[in-house]
């Protein structure tokens, strides 16, 4: 499997959480970001060698991809078909935040050939986007679901958020419920994390907000796991459920699978037969470097600002560390096999005895053979599994 990554690092304003990439009120360069990244989609289709010559996967992320023209993601996903060769049933995704969805623009998206929509919930409590800071109401982020199901979207993935300072474990099960009332196809839930240099870091260590402690948070986790496979979620991720194993998100999976990835614009990173890139991560920057491209050969990588080859321990150790976040399907051996030229075993023999002897993951049979896979236990303990493989 081979993804592309697009990164649209621009949100109309910032949450106060975010510590990704991405600025508010820089929309004035949308235009030439556009333009920027049909030019380094060329560039690199031209000057990478040994990438794979059709991609299975597409993924807008940002930011707020939601912010570009329908037209211009058109013209995007057509360049990469031309350009790399896109396969008959590639999964095209797009993330997009509630308060830019308007209907004209889902219809127009789903015509561009994106085939699938994240949609950046977060929560369908007023308190709560009011505190994170979001620029949506509950009530905008049912209309673009239903919106988006109206348009003809088959495949929708809804995003949110537990352990939210004041949420409490009730009010986290009734926006479990509202979500599903939705009928998604696909759930990612994640717990808030404060990350240090944003606005609800600093609310929480001046007092001004709690945090929510680890044991509610804990709870929360498990209240979701209990809820959605009752409700006939399949937890194939950490972090993320599906309605079966068709709705998995193909593209996040290259990820997990430490697949070959390449990503473009500002911020985007790329992992290419062990080659980690990362792109400059300012959007002028980003734009004046791809321009240059036309006056100067640039070779790949044009934006890069940081480039590392990983030697093969390092990319075994990766493939496990990624791989053990699939609950449902673990890690293959014969996989691991067929890439590396050894068993599990053979590389991480006392990783292995330690994990199995304090049962957070068993070997199961798959149709390809034995397949590492954590527990229940050692879903809820997981960072204790990756970090036996960093
Ligand atoms: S919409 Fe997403 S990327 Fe944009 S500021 Fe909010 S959390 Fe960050």
């Amino acid at each position: 499997m081979f993804g592309i990554y697009l990164h649209i690092p621009f949100c109309l304003r910032r949450c106060k959480y975010c510590d990704f990439i991405t600025y508010a009120g820089k929309e004035k360069f949308l235009p030439g970001y556009f333009a920027a990244l049909i030019t380094e989609l060329r560039h690199q289709a031209k000057n990478l060698q040994d990438i794979p010559r059709q991609v299975d996967t597409v993924f807008f992320g940002g930011g707020t991809p939601s912010l570009m023209k329908g037209e211009w993601i058109e013209i995007l996903i057509d360049c990469i078909r031309s350009e790399y060769g896109l396969a008959k049933h590639a999964e095209i995704s797009l993330e997009a935040n509630p308060g830019t969805l308007a209907p004209e623009l889902t219809a127009r998206l789903l015509k561009a050939g994106v085939n699938r929509l994240s949609i950046g919930v977060q929560s369908f409590a007023d308190r709560d986007l009011v505190l994170l800071g979001r620029i949506h109401n509950p009530s905008q982020a049912v209309e673009s679901i239903h919106s988006a199901r109206q348009a003809g979207f088959r495949n929708i993935s809804l995003d949110l958020m537990f352990g939210i300072p004041g949420q409490s474990l009730s009010g986290w099960q009734s926006n479990l419920q509202q979500a599903l009332a939705l009928q998604p196809d696909h759930l990612s839930l994640y717990s808030l994390i404060l990350e240090p240099g944003t606005q609800l870091f600093d609310d929480v260590q001046c007092g001004k907000l709690q945090p929510v402690s680890e044991d509610l948070s804990a709870d929360m986790y498990e209240l979701a796991m209990d809820t959605l496979v009752e409700e006939g979620f399949s937890h194939y991720e950490i972090s993320n459920w599906s309605r079966g194993e068709g709705f998995e998100a193909q593209h996040n999976k290259i990820y997990w699978k430490n697949q070959p990835y390449l990503g473009v614009g500002a911020g985007a990173h790329s992992s290419l037969n062990g080659l980690r890139v990362a792109n400059t991560p300012l959007i002028e920057d980003y734009i004046k470097r791809i321009n240059s491209i036309r006056s100067a050969e640039k070779g790949n990588f044009p934006a890069a600002v940081e480039r590392l080859q990983l030697d093969s321990y390092t990319m075994q150790q990766e493939t496990m560390m990624l791989g053990m976040r699939l609950t449902r399907e673990g890690v293959s051996d014969q996989e691991f096999l067929d890439r590396f030229g050894k068993r599990i075993m053979d590389v991480f023999p006392k990783e292995l005895e330690r994990i199995l002897a304090r049962k957070l993951a068993e070997w199961r049979t798959f149709a390809d053979g034995p397949h590492l896979v954590l527990t229940r236990g050692g879903i809820l303990l997981g960072n204790q599994v990756f970090q036996e493989f960093v």
